[in-house]
């Protein structure tokens, strides 16, 4: 969809820290981080909701938070998905957040 900046992300017209791709799935880090590692996952099927995505995507997307989780060593963290604006969504591309949780002594979260 053209004017959607996570389809933008992934046609490479603007600039993300990415993370992993594949076929039908990206994961770069968030550009305002709740907490250092803050990662967003989104299928790269356009769809606003969870309800707008194929199935055969949107199974793909577990194995790539569980990825980008390890990958940031992490042994606290959130996993995230808003659909609507009621539910605090904002950017309307299904983006599943993985938020990493640190101890005090870590600092920034
Ligand atoms: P939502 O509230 O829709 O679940 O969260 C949208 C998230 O997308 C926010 O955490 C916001 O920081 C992130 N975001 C918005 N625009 C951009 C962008 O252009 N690049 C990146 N990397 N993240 C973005
Ligand atoms: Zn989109």
């Amino acid at each position: 969809m053209a004017a959607c900046i996570f389809c933008k992300i992934i046609k490479g017209d603007i600039p993300a820290f990415k993370l992993f791709e594949s076929d039908k799935v990206l994961a770069f880090l968030d550009i305002q981080p709740l907490s250092y590692g803050h990662a967003l996952v989104i299928p790269k099927h356009h769809g606003a909701k969870i309800t707008d995505i194929p199935d055969d995507t949107l199974s793909e997307i577990l194995p790539v938070i569980k990825k980008v989780a390890s990958a940031t060593g992490a042994e606290n963290y959130n996993v995230l998905q808003n659909n609507g604006r009621l539910a605090h969504q904002v950017v309307d591309h299904v983006h599943f957040h993985m938020i990493p949780k640190p101890n005090e002594a870590e600092g920034l979260g």
